[in-house]
């Protein structure tokens, strides 16, 4: 798998800071930001800032992961409702993986996700730790 430093560079926004988009129209938040609305399909959104912290509402374990990324599994997917209601899917780190439970305190927190051996490229990204 390969991941372009310009790519990087344009999602930097919503990999960085907890950032999502917020339709002109309908008023529905959505993460990861897009620049139309995945409910109305109006093509007016605007970035915003999400909050950081929230709770588990549902996981999945994935045992088998794509090269690149075999040093971090298995990986916690989760389904986590932020303070504000915005539904967020990202990995869940720092936890064993039948420690996870439903209403689970979490808070987003910058980890490595993506390392090229070979160009030497370190990418971050959110994922979610527990807060307890
Ligand atoms: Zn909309």
């Amino acid at each position: 798998m390969k991941i372009s430093p310009a790519r990087v560079w344009r999602e930097k926004g919503s990999r960085y800071r907890l950032e999502g988009s917020k339709c002109k129209k309908c008023n529905r938040v959505f993460y990861p930001p897009k620049p139309s609305c995945p409910y109305c399909s109006h093509s007016e959104t605007e970035k915003i800032d999400l909050p950081k912290r929230g709770r588990v509402i549902s996981w999945t374990v994935e045992y088998v992961v794509p090269e690149g990324y075999r040093e971090y599994a298995p990986i916690i997917i989760g389904l986590i409702e932020l303070e504000d209601g915005t539904k967020v899917l990202a990995p869940i780190v720092d936890v064993d993986v039948d420690k996870v439970y439903e209403g689970m305190h979490v808070e987003a927190v910058l980890r490595k996700i993506f390392e090229d051996g070979n160009e030497g490229i370190i990418i971050y990204g959110i994922k979610f730790s527990p807060t307890i």
